[in-house]
């Protein structure tokens, strides 16, 4: 097996009502981990680069060639997978990257802006033969939020509001081409319904977005100050609003809030198992699961049941990985060689991956 096209991924698991682990690369290391994991499993898996990911490296085409190359070579199935893209002209490099699967998040808008972007920029991905997700009901902590400083334009506090009330089409994101080093791709014809999507990089708030380790926020959780209502953490997915995104969208998975959140260091989100039952019989596309760290082993696998298919995983990949970093320098303080302690921090992910993996039906 090799690089596989999502949509086999994610039909066969329908079909069997498994579940698919979703892991997020940053590193070489960590997709090498991720497929190690995944062939000592013998699971299928997507490699996720996100964003912010990106936005790290300061471009797209090094990191999709590594992890396209390290698929390539795997023993079982691997989708390469850009995850929540919120730049339109990301998404586009992507696909001519020959990228098959993208996550188009524009959750950060109203609803109904949110709808008519995707819809959009599910044409652009179909028509390439693309499979894309997107996301309703925004899921709380998500990187970029963590570390942008307080104060930023666009993070003023509105009051709380009902979930489904307009929130402001403000973007809270650095998330332009400029802002990851990318050219300006020329707008596509029909591209009116695209410019609702968050992405300003002229706007001067962007060059304020910059990225301030020293303020992260509560794992998992907003800053006072946040917006509310449907972009607070506590959110919750509608099952008939999820229906009827579907339908407008024509998208082929959708991300839901249920209870989970981004960037959580603790297993201690409760999900919402009725709800995730609700959404699965309302909609006809498989349901994404983000936020995955933070949920307990047993609540993973009863996700799965309750109507999950595509298991987000990220921050406790990190976790492990750093945790290994830290325990081989503090054994070997006079370390210089990265091999050295990149090694071990390999094998704990790939040991992490696979144990996940036997967790997830
Ligand atoms: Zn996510």
């Amino acid at each position: 097996m090799t690089l596989a096209h999502p949509g086999e991924i994610m039909g066969l698991a329908v079909r069997q009502g498994c579940g698919v682990g979703a892991f997020n690369v940053i590193q070489l290391e960590l997709a090498e981990a991720i497929v190690e994991g995944a062939e000592a499993a013998g699971r299928p898996i997507f490699l996720q680069i996100s964003q912010n990911c990106v936005r790290y490296h300061g471009a797209l085409a090094p990191v999709i060639a590594a992890c396209q190359a390290v698929a390539r070579a795997a023993a079982v199935p691997v989708a390469v997978h850009l995850d929540h893209a919120e730049s339109v002209p990301l998404v586009t490099e992507a696909l001519e990257l020959g990228v098959d699967s993208v996550m188009y998040d524009a959750s950060r808008l109203s609803d109904e802006a949110n709808m008519a972007s995707t819809a959009a920029v599910a044409d652009l991905a179909h028509a390439r033969g693309a499979w894309i997700e997107a996301e309703l009901g925004e899921i709380g902590g998500k990187d970029g939020d963590a570390v942008r400083s307080p104060g930023a334009p666009g993070h003023t506090t509105s009051p709380a509001a009902p979930s489904h009330t307009a929130s402001p089409a403000v973007p809270r994101d650095c998330t332009g081409p400029a802002a990851l080093g990318h050219a300006v791709s020329p707008a596509s014809p029909g591209d009116a319904a695209i410019q609702a999507a968050p992405r300003d990089a002229t706007s001067p708030s962007c060059a304020v977005h910059t990225v301030s380790p020293a303020c992260p926020s509560p794992a998992g959780g907003h800053r006072p100050g946040r917006r509310r209502g449907a972009h607070s953490p506590g959110a919750r997915t509608d099952a008939a609003d999820a229906a009827r995104f579907v339908e407008a969208t024509g998208v082929d998975a959708l991300a839901v809030a249920v209870g989970s959140a981004h960037a959580m260091t603790t297993r201690t989100a409760a999900l919402d198992l009725e709800l995730i039952a609700r959404i699965r019989a309302a909609v006809d596309v498989p349901l994404v699961l983000h936020g995955s760290s933070g949920v307990p082993d047993a609540d993973l696998a009863a996700a799965v049941r309750a109507g999950m298919t595509k298991i987000n995983i990220a921050t406790l990949l990190n976790q492990t990985f750093t945790g290994s970093v830290r325990a081989t320098l503090a054994a070997n303080p006079d370390l210089v060689d990265t091999r050295k302690y990149f090694a071990p921090a390999r094998a704990a992910v790939a040991q992490a991956v696979a144990s996940l993996l036997a967790v997830i039906p």
